[in-house]
């Protein structure tokens, strides 16, 4: 066969050994992995799973040589990524899934190679604990290659991250720019969304004098300000809540501070701490959990059809 010159994968490297899931006699043609590793397999199965390989056959043929019967095709890819690869296409059971340094190469070749059935299988193991526990780089991949309903369940994991933390820059830069943008209102939303419902009632806003609801005397009410500023503060690095409702409410000192306050006329308490706890949990449970990919729709997988238009259109 004639391999594109232009393409790296056409570089003739030593042959080497066989993969022993590979090594068979039946396979008419041989993979040559970047690491030196060999892989026979049946071009039939690669031109049935992979558009690359369907257009590459499509090509014309250079007739087998008696002394070259099989023809050895080099790829850019190492021989683990080709092995899950591989693996998947034949047949041959799932590879070992369970970590990002495996899953993006096998992504990577996977969408250059046209293959869909391995990035179907990774696709369906996204929501799996150990690729759950980098729900930012579950994010990025997601986005990545336009899955939708896949990248609002990792936007969702993102809410226990603090997004300006410096550790999580590095992944952020990977993002598209819808992508970021759609990440960081998301956090930004349920912070400002609880910022202002907490000035509505059954909460004291901050316009005017209020009175005690006991003895109409006017009473102050700083301690609740700054258990809402605490508030504000713990969903900007943490904006899904929970640490607010589960401890915070209990035991932050401007919690404690906020509870113990009375009215120094009559010295009833200012606040109704069970009331006030269960509205502000209710209040954070109805705040948005996901990416809203409607208004600022991420990147399609693959290039978007140029749609032909009618002659009767404007
Ligand atoms: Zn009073």
């Amino acid at each position: 066969m004639q391999a594109d010159q232009s393409d790296s994968s056409a570089v003739i490297r030593p042959r080497g050994e066989f993969h022993s899931l590979f090594s068979g006699t039946e396979g008419d043609v041989i993979l040559g992995s970047k690491d030196g590793v060999l892989f026979r397999v049946h071009s039939y199965t690669l031109k049935t799973t992979s558009g690359w390989f369907r257009s590459m056959y499509s090509l014309p043929q250079r007739s087998p040589s008696p002394d070259q019967p099989t023809e050895t095709i080099f790829v850019d890819e190492d021989s683990m990524t080709l092995e899950g690869l591989l693996k998947i296409i034949c047949g041959l059971g799932l590879p070992k899934l369970d970590s990002y340094d495996v899953i993006e190469p096998i992504l990577h070749a996977a969408e250059k190679y046209d293959m869909p059935g391995p990035m179907s299988v990774v696709q369906a193991l996204l929501a799996t604990p150990p690729l759950l526990s980098d729900p930012l780089r579950l994010y990025a991949i997601t986005c990545r290659y336009g899955w939708h309903e896949d990248a609002m369940m990792a936007s969702k994991a993102t809410l226990t991250l603090n997004l300006h933390s410096p550790e999580h820059r590095s992944t952020l830069q990977k993002l598209g720019t819808d992508a970021l943008l759609n990440l960081f209102a998301l956090h930004r939303t349920r912070r400002e969304t609880l910022r202002r419902r907490l000035d509505d009632p059954p909460f004291v806003n901050d316009s005017g004098d209020t009175s005690c609801s006991n003895c109409g005397s006017i009473v102050d009410y700083h301690t609740w300000r700054e258990l809402k500023y605490v508030i504000i503060m713990e969903m900007d690095a943490r904006p899904l809540g929970d640490t607010v409702c589960n401890s915070g409410l209990l035991e932050w000192p401007a919690a404690r501070a906020c509870w113990d306050a009375k009215c120094l006329n009559c010295d009833r308490v200012l606040y109704d701490k069970t009331l006030t706890m269960r509205v502000i949990r209710e209040c954070i449970e109805q705040l948005p959990t996901t990416i809203d990919s409607r208004s600022s729709p991420l990147p399609p997988p693959y290039p978007a059809p140029i749609i032909a238009r009618s002659t009767s259109e404007p």
